[in-house]
């Protein structure tokens, strides 16, 4: 049986715990290494990591402003900056927007 156990973070020196059922995953998975960071310093690594896919740089067809999107643009479709897109999304609901895909 596993027991909590408490762990201290290598990122940022907390201590955390590894329970339980996260170390039976682990065991599961056939990972030998305890976890070496806490959940949110794990949760930062994995958005940071996500945040250096490859990206696009466009121009935004709405306001001329430099745009990055995670896919690469097609000529014959608008792109739009994350400002641009949210607006577009919040009058979405009145009219029929086309939606970009990948
Ligand atoms: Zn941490
Ligand atoms: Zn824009």
């Amino acid at each position: 049986m596993f027991e909590d156990k408490t762990l201290i973070c290598k990122e940022c020196g907390q201590e955390f715990v590894f329970t339980a059922g996260e170390q039976e995953f682990y065991e599961a998975k056939g990972f030998v290494n305890e976890p070496q960071r806490c959940k949110s310093c794990r949760d930062a690594r994995k958005a940071a990591s996500k945040a250096n896919r490859e990206m696009f740089v466009t121009v935004c067809a709405s306001c001329g402003a430099e745009a990055k999107v995670p896919f690469k643009p097609r000529e014959d479709r608008p792109v739009y900056c994350s400002e641009c897109f949210a607006k577009m999304k919040e009058s979405e609901e009145t009219e029929e927007a086309e939606v970009i895909e990948e």
